[in-house]
Parts: structure tokens; sequence; C-alpha cells
């Protein structure tokens, strides 16, 4: 398979560039240039998460070799990385809904999936590009993504990981992970401002042609880690292969038995691999697009018009706080038949006035797949709150949105296939929402959250996760801080002296 960009049609690319590149030349995402080979079949449905990892993996990476594609899957999922053999579990929470657990990874969200594997296919990327310089991930985060990025890149050779987050920005136990990560190749450095400040920084840094050559200079390559890199949406689309395996050998499903997808939704990544998924053959009825308070998405899928003016607020669902789904633009490529021009035209229009409206054709093609709505917080709190009690199962609040958003696509769908929900974090990643929507919130005032992390874990019975549990006993290792404005030189510093 190669690859060309959603708005440039006539370079093409190799998958190791479109890796190594992240974003191509013209700001357009890397997408498939060929057809998408129908690979649904009775074999794909049998093997562990691992084998069915290659199979997917060798149908999109033409310059890999399968002994390449062989290595960086089984060094980023086995026993010591995720805390679960089936890698991603599916828990059955009624008759026809179940959970696929995304979170047993090192750091106990979704991202670790992607984030696992993309350091090796990265290194793999560059052996072949006979570029032996050394690869700086540079990462501004808000929360799950600092994390999930150092744990993976930790002490993989070539690769030295610096990640920025706002010192006030992101949560208690957010900040403790990252505080106390080990590895001899990773900086994490707080920033003073929020995460706009912090983003900011890293782009100027990205943007400064004169730190680039002294860089290059001196045997280093800048690059991101950045979910629009096609390297962190392909390790997605195996878990929805896995899942519709599970059902159909616990018995569940015939095989070809179309089933939904529900999906808590942000940067449109995690839904994105359902539908290349959908391409590949695997049957799916609708793919249920859950989003929160920040409702830009499904506006978008049910009007046709994305239109990003509009307030930002901050829910109790933070990895979904976004209001402008970058992977978005893949899936508008794929629908409207690869036209860049048309892509060119609706972007400019979203970043000249902040919204753009799609034809009658493509909006149908659209809502032939996606179904949307969104859940506020109220709503998310007391869905944890009716899903403890009724199914004895706890969601955190990122899970909780799509739970609530499948209830209400069931009461106007009336479906009778059974749904999967992907359930994207731990509910111990967020103990403050997950023991206010349980308990009465007065009893954990000033509680901090590794408290309530052992008080949720007594009262409900369910364990820690290890690295969670951890936390408390680690020491801090990275204590700077500094203000967006010295982001650059302190870079400059760390490197080169
Ligand atoms: C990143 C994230 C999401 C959103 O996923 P996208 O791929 O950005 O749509 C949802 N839930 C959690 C917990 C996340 O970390």
């Amino acid at each position: 398979m190669l690859y060309y960009s959603t708005r440039d049609i006539d370079n093409i690319s190799t998958a190791s560039n479109a890796i190594l590149k992240g974003l191509a030349h013209d700001g357009g995402l890397f997408v498939p240039a060929g057809t998408i080979n129908k690979l649904f079949n009775k074999k794909l449905l049998t093997g562990n998460y691992n084998e069915l990892a290659v199979n997917i993996f060798s149908q999109f990476l033409g310059d890999f070799s399968i002994p390449e594609i062989k290595s960086a899957i089984d060094a980023a999922y086995n026993e010591k990385t995720f805390e679960h053999q089936a890698i991603t579990p599916l828990s059955q929470i009624s008759e026809q809904t179940y959970c696929l657990e995304l979170w047993h990874g090192p750091t106990s969200a979704f991202k670790d999936i992607a984030l696992q594997v993309l350091p090796h296919l990265l290194t793999t990327a560059a052996l072949k590009s006979g570029d032996d310089r050394d690869i700086v991930i540079l990462t501004a985060t808000s929360g799950d993504t600092g994390k999930s990025a150092l744990e993976g890149f930790r002490d993989v050779k070539g690769v030295i990981i610096i990640v920025y987050f706002p010192e006030k920005g992101v949560s208690e136990i957010q900040k403790l992970q990252m505080t106390t990560q080990e590895g001899l190749n990773v900086h994490v450095i707080a920033v003073q401002g929020n995460f706009d400040d912090t983003q900011a920084g890293v782009k100027q840094i990205f943007n400064n042609k004169v730190i680039n050559a002294k860089l290059a200079n001196e045997g280093y390559r800048l690059t991101s880690a950045n979910s629009i890199n096609w390297g962190r949406l392909l390790p997605q689309i195996v878990y929805y292969f896995y899942a519709y395996g599970e059902l159909v050998s616990r018995g569940h499903i015939q095989a070809g038995k179309a089933i939904n997808f529900v999906v808590p939704t942000g940067n449109f990544g995690n839904i994105l691999a359902g539908y290349y998924a959908h391409r590949l053959g695997l049957p799916i009825n609708r793919l249920v697009c859950a989003a929160n308070r920040n409702n830009v998405l499904s506006d978008f899928i049910n009007s046709g018009q994305y239109n990003k003016n509009r307030p930002f607020y901050n829910s109790l669902s933070p990895s979904m706080d976004i209001l402008v789904s970058s992977n978005l633009e893949r899936l508008l490529f794929e629908l409207n038949g690869h036209d860049p021009d048309q892509i060119k035209n609706w972007m400019d229009q979203l970043s000249k006035e902040g919204l753009y409206r799609l034809d009658k054709e493509t909006l149908s093609k659209l809502q032939e797949m996606f179904w949307s709505d969104y859940a506020d917080d109220q709503e998310t709190l007391a869905t944890i709150a009716d899903t403890y009690r009724s199914n004895n199962y706890l969601l955190d609040p990122h899970s909780a949105v799509g739970k609530n958003v499948l209830g209400k696509y069931l009461a106007q769908e009336n479906s009778d296939h059974p749904s999967i929900i992907l359930s994207t974090a731990s509910p111990f990643k967020f103990t403050g929402s997950t023991s206010k929507a349980l308990y009465n919130s007065s009893d954990f005032m000033d509680i901090s959250e590794l408290e309530l992390m052992k008080t949720l874990s007594q009262k409900t019975g369910i364990p820690v996760p290890k690295n969670l549990a951890e936390l408390e006993n680690k020491a801090v290792i990275h204590r700077q801080v500094i203000a967006p404005l010295e982001m650059a030189e302190h870079l400059e510093k760390q490197l080169l002296t």
C-alpha cells in the first residue's frame, strides 16, 4: 500500500515515509492511495491479538517486511506492557451491549494501543530512510497523550522524548504519572500557562528554521507523535476485528452479522479506525459517534455544517474536549471520492471562517455509516451511576458518554444489532468523577485523587490498575518549570550542550 496527501494526490509516498513525516508537506494527512482490499474472512476471526495485528498491518505497510512488523507488534503487546492477556478484553454488560476495554496498557488509557507500537514503527521507518540521526519527539499534552508517549518511547534506542505539559492544566494523577516517569531518554517539563500556550510553544519550535538547522547539524531530527500520524491510526483498526471475532467465537453472533460500535470521540482517530475496518470488510451496521457538551461533531453529522465558532467547555471527559477534530479530514476525503480540491476548499473555509458545509451527496454518505449525539456532564454522571447499579459495571466518564449516546441511538433506531462501546479509560484514572457519580460527594471533600483511588477500590471491590496503584510510592524525578517563551532556548540547551 502506498500513500498520498488528502490535499495532493500527485505525490506518492511509501508507508515508512508517511509514518516518519506524520503530516504531509502541504498540511494534508496521509491516506492509503490504492484500493483497500476486503480482508474480512474466517481466518481473521481466529488467532490471538498479535496474529490479527500482523495480518492487518501487513495490508497497509507495503515497505515493511513481515518479520519487521511482527517484531514491532510483539514488542508493543505483551505481558509486560498490558495487564490483561487479551490486550483488549471484551466485557458483556447486558444482553446486547458490550464494552471493549482499551485501557489495560501501561497508562490506563486507550492511547497506549497506538503509542506502544508507534516507536517501533518509527525507528524501523527511520532505518529504511537511511537517515541515522536521532529522532527527537516533541509533544505538548493536555493529559493522556503525554504519559502514553513517554511510556511508549522510554528507552527506545535512537529516540529522545520531550513532553511539555501545562503546569496547572492536568489532573493530579496525570501530573504524577508524568513527573515520576523513568527512562534514560525522557524529559518532562511543566510550562507556566494553559494547554494552548504549551502547544503554541511546541509549534514555534517546529517552525523555527534556525533551531532546526542547528539540531540537524548535531545529528537530530525533530518529529511529533500526534494523533494524525498514520502510524497511530493503523494500530486502532485491529481491535475492531478482535472484538467482532470475540462475539463470533463466543457464539453470540454468526460470522457476517453486522454490529454497532459506539465511540467516545475527540480528534476522530478512534472512530476513523472503525471506518477503515468497515472498508476492509468488517460487518458494521453503524458507527455511533458519541460527543460531550463540546458537540461540534454531533451537530456536523446531523446537519452537514461544521462550525467551530462556539464556546469551549471543560467537561468531565477532558480527552474529548476539542473543537477541531483533525482526523475528520481523512473521512471526508474517503467519502468525496478522493477529491483534494474540495478538501482544500473546506479546510480553507474552516481556517478562515471557522466553518464549512458539506454538499448533499457527501452528507448522505456520511449519515449512511455514522450516527451521532452527545451527553452533557449531568447525563455522564447519571450513566456512571445507573450502569454501576443495574449492570454492576464501572465506567469512566468518557466511556459513560458512549453508553449514554448508545441509549439515545437505540431509543431512536430500534436496532437489533449487538453494540460494542469502546471503553477508552480506566475508571480509576478519573476517580474524582466516578466517585462523585456513585457516592455522596461531600464524603470526599479534601481527599486527594490518590486517596480516592483506594477508597473507590475498597468500596467497589475492583482492583486499581498496577501502574496507578504504584504512583504513590514513586519518586518525583522531573521538577522543571519554564515559561512558554523559554521553551525554544531550553530545548537548545538540553540537546546541544
Ligand atoms: C484521546 C481520547 C479519546 C478521544 O479519542 P479520539 O481518537 O481523539 O477521538 C477518548 N477518550 C479518552 C480517554 C482519550 O484519551
